[in-house]
This record gives C-alpha cells, sequence and structure tokens, in this order.
C-alpha cells in the first residue's frame, strides 16, 4: 500500500518529506506515447492504479498530461518539427480528444471519475480568470474527480501560452495550493551538468532554493539537455516552491512510476520551506493595492477570528468600487481593519446581499451565488 507516495531518501535526516495532501502530477509525452505515435495504454493502465491507491490514501490528485500534439501528429502522420503553428494547434484539437479519453478509460477502471481542463497562461495569470479556473477545479476535487490538464493549445497564441507543461503544472499547483508537485518524465532529477555529455555529472537530490547557480545546471535552451525540459522544470520548481508546493522531478519511465519513486528514491526534490496556506495568507497581508471595504458585525468577527469564512449574513455595509477577485480590507463597526481578503462578490453583488442569509442569496441576486463573500482560505486577520 502507499500509505505515503514516498518517503524516500535516507540521507535527508529522516525527515517525511512527502506526506502531501493534495499533489499535481504532470506527465510528458514521451511517457505517454512512442516514436512512432503508438499510445502506452499499460503505462497508463499501471499510473492509473498508483492514482487509484493514492486517492485511497485520501491524497487528492491532479493530472497534467501533455500528449495532444503527439498524438495529433501521429493521426495526421506529419512529424511535429515539420508542422508550423496552425497544424500544431490542428494536431493538439485532434489529439487532446483521444488523449482525454484514454485517460478518462483508465482511471473509469477504477471507478474514477475525470474531467478536461484546458488552460492558458491568461486563466493562470489574470487574477479574475485565476480564481474562475480555482472555483472550477477546487469544485472537482471536492466531488473527488481527478481533473485531466493540458493547455489549451487551440486558443494559445505565443503571447498566451506557456509552451510547456512543467510550468503550466506549477500554476495550476499554485492556484489549488498543492503541498506537492511531481513532475515525471523521462529524466530522474537534476546533475550538476549534461549527464549526456559530462560523465563526472553528479545527481542533485535536494535542492534548497532554484539559484541562477542550480538554473545554469540545467543547460542552455540551444542545447538537447536544455529543450528536453529541465530548465523548463527548474522554472516550474521555483515558482511552486514560492508557493509553498514541494516539487520532485523523477524518472516515470518505469511500469511503475510512483512505486519505483517510492522503492529507488532516485529524483531531485525542491523542499519548499512553508505550506501553502502560510504563504498565501503573507501574501494578502502584503497587499497593498485594495479596492474596497465590507464592515462587517461582531458575530462575523468572532467568526473570522475563529478561522471561519465572512457571508454575506454578517455585513453591514460595503464601500469602494471593487470585482470579484479583488482583494478588499475587513473592517469592523468601531472602524478599526481587521482582515483583508479576496472578494468574491463585487461591491454591487456585495451590497444586494448584505445581512443576507446564506439561503435567502440565490433569491436576491437571481443567479446561484457563492455562500461566502471571503473563503477562509483567502482572508487573513491582520
Ligand atoms: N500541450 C502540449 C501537448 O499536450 C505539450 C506541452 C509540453 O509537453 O510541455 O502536446
Amino acid at each position: 500500500m502507499l500509505t505515503r507516495i514516498c518517503q524516500v531518501d535516507k540521507n535527508m535526516d529522516g525527515e517525511k518529506f512527502f506526506g502531501f495532501k493534495r499533489i499535481v502530477i504532470k506527465i510528458g509525452s514521451a511517457l505517454l506515447i512512442d516514436e512512432n505515435g503508438n499510445f502506452n495504454t499499460s503505462w497508463l493502465g499501471n499510473i492509473a492504479n498508483e492514482i487509484s491507491l493514492l486517492l485511497n490514501e485520501e491524497i487528492e490528485v491532479l493530472i497534467v498530461s501533455s500528449g495532444a500534439v503527439a498524438i495529433g501528429s501521429g493521426i495526421i502522420g506529419r512529424k511535429r518539427n515539420l508542422m508550423n503553428i496552425n497544424e500544431l494547434q490542428a494536431a493538439a484539437a485532434m489529439g487532446q480528444a483521444q488523449l482525454v479519453m484514454e485517460w478518462q478509460s483508465a482511471l473509469s477502471d477504477h471507478n474514477i471519475k475525470t474531467a478536461q481542463i484546458l488552460l492558458t497562461r491568461q486563466d493562470t495569470e489574470n487574477q479574475k480568470r485565476f480564481l474562475n479556473s480555482k472555483n472550477t477545479l477546487q469544485a472537482l476535487l471536492k466531488l473527488k474527480v481527478v481533473p485531466i490538464i493540458n493547455e489549451n493549445d487551440t486558443v494559445a497564441t505565443d503571447e498566451l501560452k506557456y509552451g510547456d507543461n512543467d510550468r503550466l503544472a506549477a500554476r495550476v499547483a499554485q492556484m489549488v495550493m498543492a503541498d506537492g508537485l511531481l513532475l515525471l518524465s523521462d529524466v530522474d532529477g537534476l546533475y550538476t551538468s549534461d549527464p549526456s555529455v559530462n560523465k563526472n555529472t553528479k545527481h542533485i537530490t535536494k535542492v534548497e532554493s532554484v539559484t541562477d547557480e542550480i538554473l545554469m545546471m540545467a543547460g542552455s535552451k540551444e542545447s538537447n539537455f536544455g529543450s528536453g525540459g529541465m530548465l523548463t522544470k527548474l522554472q516550474a520548481a521555483k515558482i511552486a516552491m514560492h508557493a509553498g508546493c514541494t516539487t520532485i522531478i523523477s524518472n516515470g519511465s518505469q511500469d511503475e512510476p510512483i512505486k519505483h519513486l517510492m522503492e529507488n528514491g532516485k529524483c531531485s526534490i525542491f523542499q519548499a520551506k512553508e505550506s501553502p496556506q502560510a504563504i498565501r495568507k503573507q501574501w494578502l497581508a502584503g497587499f497593498l493595492d485594495t479596492n474596497g471595504m465590507v464592515i462587517i458585525d461582531k458575530g462575523a468577527e468572532t467568526a473570522i477570528r475563529n478561522g471561519g469564512s465572512l457571508l454575506p449574513v454578517g455585513l453591514k455595509s460595503v464601500s469602494g468600487n471593487f470585482e470579484r477577485g479583488d482583494v478588499i480590507i475587513v473592517s469592523n463597526q468601531k472602524g478599526k481593519e481587521i482582515g483583508k481578503g479576496i472578494a468574491l462578490y463585487s461591491s454591487y453583488e456585495a451590497e444586494s446581499i448584505i445581512g443576507c442569509r446564506s439561503e435567502l442569496i440565490n433569491e436576491k441576486l437571481g443567479y446561484r451565488g457563492k455562500t461566502e463573500i471571503i473563503h477562509r482560505d483567502d482572508l487573513v486577520l491582520l
């Protein structure tokens, strides 16, 4: 049984690094599709089994799966490097349909429900779209559905594009406040220099911080090693670590990659120093560009001081002009600023549900709204 995703490296002071509760697993194209464009159904079946074991352990799993372009170019019968951007987008659109079907079929063998999520860079960087994507992902996790995520290659032009799923996976991890990011590809981690060129290179087991020196180890973009993706993996690890998410780079080409990782342990670990929750609260506390304020009653103040969310029933008044997704100040009736958080309603909507009990919110708004004005995960006390 997978009681922990892994507790591998004996040299790490016996610490338990991998008691993950929510993990994003990024799977590279090379693991799913061979050079001739054939889909590796048996590998997928094995990892589906491993995912079901993780879910049994109450670890939430999100998959970022590459492979759409590789499958699509196989269907079209053209090599990836011979296609122009629109043809590649067409290939991705064709391949994505099969990719998600394969995932759906493999996971449904374990009675696991799946959902397809296609994101662009904008969806993870624009505050409002970030919130929408985040809420959908949270809802799926609550329903015990495994999201199968890829870049929305059809609409992503260069300026909207990640271009690699490593950084997309890191942004997803940040979005859902995952504590673990596992980057599975055909490399077993970071080396001091390109192992295919330098035989004396050393494998790096643990990275405390992704410094320029560490980034240099990935080689230049031009080299095969660099374009093979180590640089984007390090950039992903950097994003994830800043969000409080520990990243593991590991070789997934074994039949049971997670079991292999647990037993063999050869991987590079980028250990986050703080939890995603702590990082989010620090970010909120330091956020200066607030657009509005809600004044709340004593009951609501007690509720949020006890770690609860802020509900419309506790609202006394609303000031300023804010949109959903903006950071706003929470103040008590004595005028003391007691908190800051991300508004789930615009100021206009919030006005209309002042003092409203949860069961009456939908009726007041005329549509189905959120129960909270500010969710407790996005609320910090000052
Ligand atoms: N979105 C691309 C695909 O599914 C892959 C990008 C990547 O491999 O990082 O084919």
